[in-house]
């Protein structure tokens, strides 16, 4: 079977389907002849799950510190709380019912009675109770699990395809990234924060594919003639990137071609790959820098694996999705400290909390809003919650004593609001000064996404080092189309005259007062545009660490005069 959909990012995948859904694991109730044996395979069951979590626990420690990591110990002590055991093994006895029913219903009736608890940290315990049975009935039914809601398609150790109605960015932040082959989802534009994920991580994306959750079996690969519904789930799937199509169980010719295609793909990343080590230098010597865009600790890797000189965005907000409750000083300055080390003295900007809009977190009760997009936002709410503000920014100045770290502030409109972030900075170092805590000079600059910032440039860059273009929001308030929208995707004009003009009269505002200037947004990978930024001025791009050597191939190939 074959489907279009709109590419987000080339590549070729082959392999297994999974759909991911949001739903919970629906558990068919069947009556069991050997309850001891049913007793026994729940026990096994329990102890794999374990075990990952205790992975997960590992992994997580390394990538976003400790307190980020508890949740998995604390997944795992409720598997091995007695009542929950006791309460699956007595259903399974008693009723003589399979293992999956009474992990199902035990997670039900329990996470019934935290729900139903006074104290708000129990009261939370209920979406975990029913995670970590989700994973148990996920191991029952033979898939290993990348996500706690998983289809059987998934194994623990092969890598899949993974097909969702759309992803949040709190959901994609519990992918175990390495079992992703690449994204199929119904819903999500370009620029939705799948994308990027799938930017960042280097692997084909499509969206807008209205993928079937059944396919008869003589769309299956044997060809058989019964009309029988079988799930997608499991099924072998292909993805091209670059086309925007996605096979189900593809012809065996079509599995051929595209593993050819897919070899000679690799191939010219190899060649790419040849690109490393060398400067960004344009045919007439005209030199350009080139960051890399960050979502946390573990994409740092990847940065430089492709070679960034910096990081120039590392959007700071996935910290606080990644959590259940605000990140401490202490859980971001270890985070923040672990790219700064890793860096080695390179550049890294961390832009400050960009929370609203798309990218929520359930513990800041944001009211729920008409226009999301243009609301309550981004440096709104650290200018109106100067608790949570100034706690991120003690972070980040204490971890810029242990390398080069720069600040950006999103969503700027005004002067104003630059004028208060100064304050407020100002306030954060005579705290660290009087309590004796070190920290560097930190370069400050301000995201320039609204129209209002562009217009204004001209004053702002009177009052920071320098300007970052985050071009997927000022396309989206420019042109006055959501860039969430998938309707609106065949009109959404990256390359749009107004945008265009807009960058060049930032980058020259920026320098007459000295600032540098670059683009963060996902324009600054376009390599159809790499030669006009450069004619244009800017000092810097920061792109997805995937994309990093196929800029400076475009670099290498450019002219400017
Ligand atoms: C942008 O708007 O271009 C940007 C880089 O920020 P984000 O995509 O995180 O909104
Ligand atoms: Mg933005």
């Amino acid at each position: 079977m074959l489907l279009e959909g709109k590419s987000v990012f080339g590549g070729i995948a082959i392999g297994r389907l999974s759909v991911y859904s949001k739903k919970d694991n629906r558990v068919k109730r069947f009556r069991v002849a050997d309850t001891e044996a049913e007793v026994a395979r729940f026990t096994e069951a329990k102890e794999t799950a374990k075990e990952q979590l205790a992975g997960f626990y590992e992994k997580a420690l390394k990538e976003v510190g400790e307190m980020n990591a508890m949740i998995f110990e604390v997944h795992r002590m409720m598997l091995d709380d007695p009542d929950y055991t006791e309460s699956v093994t007595n259903m399974i006895r008693a009723q003589g019912v399979n293992a999956e029913f009474a992990v199902a219903a035990t997670g039900d009736n329990f996470s019934h009675m935290f729900a139903a608890m006074d104290d708000g940290y129990m009261k939370e315990r209920a979406a975990d109770v029913k995670d970590v049975s989700n994973r148990v009935i996920g191991i029952l039914q033979g898939a290993g699990g990348i996500l706690q809601q998983k289809g059987k398609g998934m194994t623990g150790e092969e890598p899949v395809i993974l097909l969702a109605d759309d992803l949040a960015p709190s959901e994609t932040v519990q992918l175990d990234k390495s079992k992703v082959l690449s994204f199929v989802t119904r819903h999500g534009s370009t620029n939705s924060h799948t994308a990027i994920l799938a930017r960042t991580m280097n692997i084909p994306a499509l969206t807008g594919v209205d993928y079937p959750e059944d396919i008869s079996e003589t769309d299956d690969a044997a060809g058989s003639a019964a009309g029988r519904n079988l799930s997608v789930d499991g099924a072998m799937g292909i993805v091209d990137g670059y086309q925007g199509i996605f096979y189900i169980n593809p012809d065996e010719e079509t599995l051929l071609k595209y593993q050819r295609l897919k070899e000679e793909d690799e191939q010219k990343k190899r060649l790419i790959s040849e690109l490393k080590g060398k400067e960004n230098v344009t045919l007439d010597g005209k030199k350009i820098k080139l960051y890399a865009n960050i979502g946390g600790v573990a994409d740092v890797a990847n940065a430089l694996a492709n070679d960034a000189e910096g990081i120039g965005l590392f959007r700071s907000e996935f910290l606080y999705l990644e959590s259940t409750d605000y990140p401490t000083e202490e859980a971001q300055f270890t985070a923040y400290k672990t790219v700064v080390e890793n860096m080695a003295g390179k550049k890294v900007i961390i832009r400050t909390l960009d929370i609203g809009a798309d990218k929520q977190a359930d513990y800041f009760h944001l009211d729920k809003e008409e226009n999301p997009a243009m609301g309550y936002r981004a440096i709104r709410i650290c200018l109106d919650r100067r608790d949570v503000f100034k706690t991120q920014l003690r972070a980040i100045y204490r971890a810029s004593y242990y390398g080069t770290v720069a600040i950006m502030f999103p969503m700027i409109i005004s002067v104003r609001e630059v004028r208060q972030i100064k304050e407020i900075i100002a306030e954060v170092k005579a705290e660290l000064d009087a309590e004796g805590i070190p920290y560097k000079d930190v370069e400050t600059g301000i995201m320039i996404e609204t129209p209002a910032a562009v217009m204004i440039s001209d004053l702002l860059a009177k009052e920071v080092d320098f300007f970052s273009v985050g071009t997927n929001d000022l396309t989206q308030y420019t042109l006055a189309i959501d860039r969430q929208n998938q309707r609106l995707d065949n009109i959404y004009d990256s390359h749009h005259e107004a945008v265009l003009r807009m960058l060049k009269m930032v980058v020259d505002n920026g320098h007459r007062e000295g600032c540098w200037v670059g683009i963060c947004g996902e324009l600054g990978a376009d390599t159809t545009l790499t030669e006009t930024f450069l004619r244009m001025g800017f000092d810097e791009l920061s792109v997805s660490p995937s994309m990093v050597l196929r800029v400076r191939d475009a670099v290498r190939k450019s002219t400017v005069s």
